[in-house]
């Protein structure tokens, strides 16, 4: 599938990859990493929670390339579920446009924000035959048929993973209270176990499907459509899969499971974006209240000023969004312009201090501290340096790392700070 236009990055000078620490325990001290972001169901317009799920792995992979990581990155579309046949049905729309649709708006959001492209963009519409194969070579699958649709579904047995579980931490208890509310099927009879996740659903009347080879015509799951989309395109399993909080449990811990039962069973580093809701609700389309990336583009407001306003929360805090939000990083973004036009010194140290903070389990709320107390005047100088060098340094490392061009346009892909300074 085609991914969106990748805003130019510059090059940071490093001589040895530098590890980057993340969530609580992780260290990323690996050259190659090979990362995994859990994409979009595009049946939903791309509110600021997307947004900021995905901008946090632009952070991840801008800081890992700078520190001299080599990166390759996977994100996938969940082009065929559910909640979009669900959504295609409610509003009257071919499911196909709706999702074509949301993925055209989504690029869009991703282009204006500068979010960096993944290597690979790929569709499960485009995946069946990856999805089957892998279904078809893992152990512990099961069939159980529907007697009313005359098919059969394929299902994953949890019981004969011993490791299930290692992903979440969560008890049984919690495991069943969450799949429920998050697609699983803990009632359907006949499951060998309650809890095991659905890998290839057969054909039902009204419902789109595909050639199944030895499984019978029908469409996958959604774990499964990740772990086989990653092994594929990243070469193995990941190092690092990504995605919102929303995605721990069930989706990543089986996807875990599957990797495993294809044979994979180094365990991936998982990192999740908080959550966020707005003006102290959860941001939903029920409750009318989604703050949309494209609407605020559209009122006029610069993609610089969202960006900010997201890269002042931990990425893997839950917040809640208010118009406040915008007006301080508006306030920002001028303190800093301004402070360029005026030279303002102490840009080296500020640009090694937002290193030094990304490193740290991308911190960007410290990275903008730093940039505040350099706007203000308030940065430690290196004596005797050139202004117009240090400058230059802070406008790369801010470009590189924060994805903020200081001087181009709003809309600026290709940075042109350094050229008119
Ligand atoms: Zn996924």
């Amino acid at each position: 599938m085609e991914s969106w236009r990748s805003p130019h990055v510059p090059d940071l000078a490093h001589e040895a990859p530098a590890p980057v620490r993340l969530g609580p325990d992780g260290e990323i001290p690996e050259t190659q990493v090979r990362l995994y972001v859990c994409g979009i169901t595009p049946y939903d317009a791309t509110h600021l929670g997307h947004a900021a799920t995905y901008l946090t792995f632009d952070s991840l992979v801008r800081t890992l390339r700078a520190g001299g990581h080599e990166v390759t990155y996977v994100q996938n579309v969940t082009d065929i579920d559910d909640p979009l046949l669900e959504r295609a049905e409610k509003i009257g729309v071919d499911w196909r446009e709706l999702a074509t649709s949301q993925i055209d708006l989504f690029r869009s959001d991703m282009t204006n924000l500068r979010v960096l492209a993944p290597d690979h963009y790929v569709g499960a519409v485009e995946s069946i035959d990856l999805v089957v194969q892998a279904v078809e070579r893992m152990g512990d699958t099961y069939r159980l048929a529907d007697a009313a649709a005359g098919s059969d579904d394929v299902y994953a047995d949890v019981s004969a993973d011993e490791r299930f579980g290692e992903v979440s931490g969560f008890s049984r208890e919690e495991m069943l209270d969450v799949f429920a509310k998050r697609g699983g099927d803990p009632e359907r009879a006949g499951k060998r176990d309650a809890l095991d996740p659905l890998l290839w659903r057969g054909k039902r009347e009204g419902e789109p499907d595909w050639d199944g080879q030895s499984l019978v015509a029908g469409r996958p799951g959604w774990h499964i459509e990740c772990a086989a989309i990653g092994e594929h395109y990243l070469g193995g399993a990941p190092t690092i899969v990504g995605g919102g909080s929303d995605l721990l449990f069930p989706h990543h811990e089986m996807s875990a499971m599957h990797l495993r039962s294809m044979g994979y069973e180094d365990s991936a580093l998982y990192l999740h974006a908080g959550m966020i809701g707005y003006e102290g609700e959860k941001m939903s389309k029920s409750l009318g209240n989604l703050v949309l990336v494209s609407k605020l583009v559209e009122q006029g407001v610069d993609p610089r000023v969202v960006r900010l306003a997201m890269l002042d929360h931990h990425y893997a805090d839950d917040h809640h969004w208010t118009d406040a939000d915008l007006e301080r990083a508006s306030e920002r973004l001028a303190a800093y312009q301004q402070a360029v036009k005026d030279r303002r010194e102490g840009g080296a140290m500020t640009a090694l201090v937002v290193h030094d903070c990304m490193t740290d389990d991308l911190d960007t709320p410290a990275a903008l501290w730093a940039l505040d107390a350099w706007a203000a005047g308030d940065a430690p100088r290196v004596a005797g340096g050139d202004q117009r060098e240090e400058i230059a340094d802070l406008l790369t490392t801010v470009d590189a790392l924060l994805g903020i061009c200081l001087i181009g346009g709003p809309f600026d892909t290709a940075c042109g700070c350094l050229e008119s300074l």
